[in-house]
């Protein structure tokens, strides 16, 4: 028999507990359990968003990074529950000392969410839909609380495959599925696709795997950019990116270009409202609070210039961030400039654990 010159598939899990947040407060809380609760901003203020719902409160239509006025209105019964983030740090800690038994190839991606490469694990198990198993027993066992996971060959399929069956869920693409899998997937679920992008696949008649997998390479490039590249191979089941364990979180930012330039203070302070609810909104995703806030502005003539300004506690709340970026905006005499990008970030992170010898730092998230 000929053997084939390719590179030995690989054995991913993407593993993503269930309304993490919300079912610690569960857990630690016996009154919350059964009920709608909702961990993230209070109702009350303007600027509360939510962090995480459990799933009696999803019933009503809850979701993450809806503001939370919203979320009392669907559910006027909900419980508001301000974030305890050393709680989810250290459940983090410990499901990541869970993954340690197995494997030490694990990319944290969030609080709640990693990627494990088990291709070889410390145990000698071979499967990996065996180890995801052993796994969610034992969160569940010692940390009574419920993750779902995803097994596949590439992390692409394996994030996917863990949100199919939510809660407590277990799925396997296997690598003969994989291709025909890449092709049902509705072009939404694709790694960059937002909404214009998806409208404008959707104009192109493009709806599915099987409809991106039509084009050429150059096709896609030329409609998709960078990413074309991307969709190209990943509608094809390739998804070489490793699973990086040493990845850092230095800072956390998001920015905006407008489809004209900005002109009024008042335009300029609407867009940074919106910008640091953004930013707000993925600081409470992973848990981080920084110590400094970093704007960013871009010029009609692309002339880019920073200001930031640090704080001797590590902060994460809205009206902060807010205040900050307006400030910041506001000493650059932005009034007769034109203004095509403003970005908002926070970077200086508390906490960072001590490097282990020889290691990039890493942040205690998993
Ligand atoms: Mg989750």
């Amino acid at each position: 028999m000929e053997k084939e010159q390719t590179t030995p598939l690989r054995k991913i899990i993407h593993i993503d507990m269930d309304a993490f947040y919300a079912s610690i407060e569960q857990r630690d809380h016996p009154e919350y359990r059964g009920r709608p609760i909702v961990v993230g901003g209070g109702p009350e203020g303007r600027g509360g968003v939510v962090a995480t719902a459990s799933y009696e409160a999803r019933k009503f239509g809850i979701r993450s990074a809806m503001p939370s006025k919203r979320a009392q209105q669907l559910c006027p019964d909900a419980i508001f529950i301000r974030p305890r983030f050393d709680a989810y740090r250290e459940a983090s800690r410990k499901i990541r000392e869970i993954f340690r038994r197995y494997t030490d190839l694990i990319e944290p991606l969030s609080l709640d969410e990693a990627y494990l490469d088990v291709t070889t694990d410390k145990q000698n198990i071979g499967s990996a839909i065996e180890i995801a198993k052993l796994i969610k027993q034992a969160i569940r066992d010692e940390l009574q609380l419920t993750a779902s996971a995803g097994v596949s060959v590439n992390k692409f399929v394996a994030k996917i495959a863990s949100d199919m069956q939510k809660p407590d869920g277990l799925t396997f693409i296997g690598p003969s599925a994989v291709e025909s899998f890449m092709e049902k997937l509705p072009v939404e679920k694709f790694f960059g696709v937002g909404k214009v992008t998806a409208d404008k696949m959707k104009r192109m008649g493009l709806f599915t795997g099987a409809d991106l997998k039509k084009l050429s390479e150059a096709d896609l490039v030329q409609h998709f950019g960078k990413t074309g590249r991307f969709y190209y191979r990943i509608v094809r089941g390739i998804d070489e990116r490793p699973v990086e364990p040493h990845r850092e979180t230095k800072s956390l930012s998001a920015e905006d270009t407008f489809p004209y330039d900005l002109t009024t203070l008042e335009e300029m302070n609407g867009e940074l409202d919106k910008i640091s609810q953004v930013v707000h909104e993925r600081l409470l995703k992973y848990g981080l609070k920084g110590r400094t806030i970093t704007l960013k502005i871009k010029y009609s003539d692309f002339r880019q210039i920073t200001r930031n300004q640090s704080f001797p506690y590590p902060l994460n709340d809205l009206p902060t961030i807010r205040a900050t970026a307006k400030q910041l905006l506001a000493a650059t005499d932005p009034e007769d400039k034109k203004i095509r990008l403003l970005g908002v970030g926070l970077s200086n992170f508390h906490d960072p654990p001590p490097p282990p010898p020889g290691h990039a730092a890493q942040l205690e998230l998993f």
